[in-house]
């Protein structure tokens, strides 16, 4: 009952913070402000009254279009508030349903409430950075390192709460607990980062243009932070299957192939797809490591 309550609550809170988020990615690229002025339509004008502002049930109840000039609302709208939903829903389910076991009496540790409010906040901002990749091919730097920093805080608050859980074992001192940990976090943020890097010299050196941005650098840095290595590289290899799958999609459209620009040089957002990846690695790395081993022949 707890449960369902509070993952319920937890989408409600996903599909509002999903909607501002939509403000944010209207806005953020022509530079206005997210707060002022009201919600309007960007093409005629006409200020949202309330009930025109409601995540996911307005824009079914005016069926994607404007209630003044009957132009097009994107699509792009009802799908961020669902993704944000659907995702803080999961987080906040796993968390409650483990908190709430009885066969575990731990109840609701420090470390679980660390770990629910930043998976929610990383989450936000990989829906936020795919989406920007997607509509404009821009990974913002002013997102990516707070990013980094924020996925490192987490990791060592986690690691801090963690150690007070166990007051009676012989614990290693704070200090020496929180450098171990940093040095870690550091480590996969820099070579998570520096594998793109290595990625886009050797293109360039062989093809004599960029395949990957500095910005899929940082958003590597970001995913290696909040997961550790072997989760963004999980989400690296899930991002290189969705831009392939993409790739031959597009091939397949005839209209692409004889487009004016060659189709090599179309540029695909690889940004949104690490973003995916990412969301996916945070959900499923283990089983997919080890799904990926069996398959392999070496588990
Ligand atoms: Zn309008």
């Amino acid at each position: 009952m707890i449960v369902a309550y509070g993952t319920t609550l937890a989408i409600l809170a996903g599909l509002a913070f999903g909607s501002f988020l939509n403000v944010c990615l209207s806005r953020w690229p022509t530079g206005e402000s997210v707060v002022k002025p009201h919600s309007h339509c960007p093409k005629c004008g006409h200020v949202l009254a309330w009930w025109e502002n409601i995540p996911l049930a307005s824009w079914l109840a005016l069926r994607g279009r404007c209630r003044s000039c009957k132009s097009r609302i994107s699509w792009r709208y009802p799908l961020v508030e669902l993704a944000v939903g659907i995702l803080w829903g999961w987080q906040a389910w796993q968390f409650l349903s483990a908190a709430l076991n009885p066969h575990l009496p731990g109840l609701i540790t420090a470390p679980a409430v660390v770990t629910l409010l930043g998976r929610m906040a990383f989450y936000w901002l990989l829906v936020a950075l795919a989406l920007l990749d997607a509509e404009h091919l821009w990974l913002p730097n002013w997102l990516t390192w707070p990013g980094i920093a924020m996925g490192v805080l987490t990791r060592l608050t986690t690691a801090a709460a963690s150690r007070q859980l166990l007051p009676d074992m012989p614990t290693e001192p704070l200090r020496l607990l929180l450098t171990r940990e940093f040095l870690h976090a550091l480590f996969a943020i820099v070579v998570a980062g520096g594998l793109v890097l290595a990625i886009r010299w050797t293109y360039r050196l062989l093809r004599g243009h960029e395949g990957m941005g500095l910005g899929d650098a940082k958003l590597m840095a970001v995913l290696g932070a909040w997961l550790g290595l072997s989760g963004a590289l999980v989400a690296f290899a899930l991002a290189v299957l969705i831009g392939a799958l993409v790739a031959l999609a597009l091939l397949a459209v005839p209209a692409v192939r004889r487009g004016p620009k060659a189709w090599t040089m179309i540029k695909l957002p690889f940004g949104t797809f690490l973003c995916v990846g990412g969301v996916v690695s945070a959900i499923w790395s283990q089983q997919l490591i080890s799904a990926y081993l069996r398959w392999i022949g070496l588990a």
